[in-house]
């Protein structure tokens, strides 16, 4: 009963900070509605700047009814029983095998992907279309959830089968070696992840040759970064929003350029933001956020390996002792309501990366004018929020706002011309 009492408290209590930060969020954004502040006035395009508000007021609304259509799915989903139902079913007819606890836990995962199924599509169909956004036809958006989930099958059942195979085998230190399994894994995707995956979902071409190749090369090798591919995306085909990244590690890591940013961006502009991904990697920033994610598996495993050993836990939501599989759904589903108070910390570091990945590129390209000029196009395209109350930004972002990335990067170039 207390272990109920305190998931519900959890629920509750994560519910009511995402409701309230939202609330907050909703209020700065309306104070700015009809007047811009101040300190945007002429930075801004006006009519983009009261459209980002529009789109900021819009998406608010989705998200508080997200948070409580969320809260309420889970609430189901643990109270009722479902999970050892479900698992009491299927080992039924199946028998108690590693092949068959890791297929339940691919079918409860199927079964909790298809609530948010509406949302989604609401939101990129209504809301995204709205606000003129959307590029994805019906179609494309049925073949992208297709393929994620039988690449989620493909490739989640054997590592499933791997991690449950190692609880049986390997004994009480089976989750060093889980961690062990989830790190290998970890490394193999980020080099699949460039090669394999990404193509299925999107075009990939090698950026052509002419004025902007050349610039760019000449600043990866002013830089002394070693890039295997600069290629471009057809992120328009789903959407007008723009990016750019850069995936993989050491020799095979690649710059991918979406396809949106190079059609609304200037040469000058586009180097500055390649300026800024190289930064993130001369920075260390790769490397760091590698180790910190193997960090957080080991931890997770830790904690893992210590609650699946608790019998009253078992107990608590109706398992049979040693049905692990319908546990560790259960941990996975609510270890959210523990992980998400970490937020804010994760993205303090991740704002601190993005400040020295833009000093970064104002010094690489000698002016922090282009780098402005960028954030600015973006801003504007993407209708990002210009006045996020600060609460709501210091615990959800993880990139400073326009503002503060403009007044650092201006700031910064005054004191270095001084
Ligand atoms: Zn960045």
């Amino acid at each position: 009963m207390l272990i109920l009492g305190s998931l519900v408290a959890l629920i509750l209590a994560r519910v009511a900070a995402q409701l309230w930060l939202n609330a907050l969020n909703v209020n700065e954004a309306s104070r700015w509605a009809s007047e811009a502040p101040s300190w945007l006035a002429g930075a801004i395009e006006e009519d983009r700047r009261r459209k980002s508000v529009d789109y900021t007021l819009a998406r608010a609304k989705v998200s508080a009814f997200d948070i409580v259509y969320d809260a309420a799915i889970l609430s189901v989903v643990v109270f009722s029983g479902l999970l050892p139902r479900l698992y009491s079913a299927i080992t039924g007819t199946l028998g108690t095998s590693v092949w068959v606890s890791a297929a339940y836990v691919v079918v409860v995962g199927i079964v909790l992907s298809i609530p948010g199924l509406p949302l989604d599509a609401w939101v990129q169909f209504r809301l995204e279309e709205r606000f003129g956004f959307n590029r994805t036809t019906v179609r494309l958006w049925i073949v992208d959830r297709i393929k994620g989930l039988v690449l989620g099958i493909v490739i989640g059942y054997p590592l499933l089968c791997v991690v449950l195979g190692l609880i049986q085998w390997t004994g009480r230190m089976w989750w060093l070696w889980g961690f062990v399994v989830m790190v290998a894994f970890q490394l193999v995707m980020l080099v699949l992840f460039p090669k394999v995956i990404l193509p299925m979902f999107n075009k990939l071409e090698p950026l052509p040759d002419g004025s902007l190749k050349q610039r760019l090369i000449a600043l990866a090798g002013r830089c002394g970064f070693q890039v295997s591919a600069i290629q471009v995306m057809d992120g328009s085909k789903r959407s007008t929003h723009s990016n750019a990244f850069f995936t993989g590690l050491g020799r095979f890591r690649r710059i991918v350029l979406f396809d949106t940013l190079i059609a609304s961006m200037t040469e000058e502009q586009i180097e500055a933001v390649l300026a800024h991904e190289i930064g993130h990697s001369k920075k260390g920033h790769v490397i760091k956020g590698l180790i910190l994610s193997i960090l957080v598996t080991l931890v997770g495993f830790g904690v893992l390996g210590l609650l699946v050993e608790r019998p009253w836990l078992y107990d608590a939501f109706g398992f049979a002792p040693g049905q692990v599989a319908p546990l560790l759904v259960l941990i996975g589903l609510t270890s959210g309501l523990a992980t998400f108070w970490l937020t804010p910390l994760g993205n303090a570091i991740s704002r601190k990366h993005e400040y020295e990945a833009d000093a970064y590129a104002r010094q690489a390209v000698g002016t922090p004018t282009p780098l402005v000029e960028a954030l600015t196009r973006l801003a504007e395209s993407n209708l990002s929020n210009l006045t996020p109350h600060p609460w709501y930004s210091g615990f959800y972002y993880s990139h400073p706002t326009w503002v503060e990335r403009r007044a650092a990067l201006l700031r910064e170039g005054a004191v270095s011309r001084a």
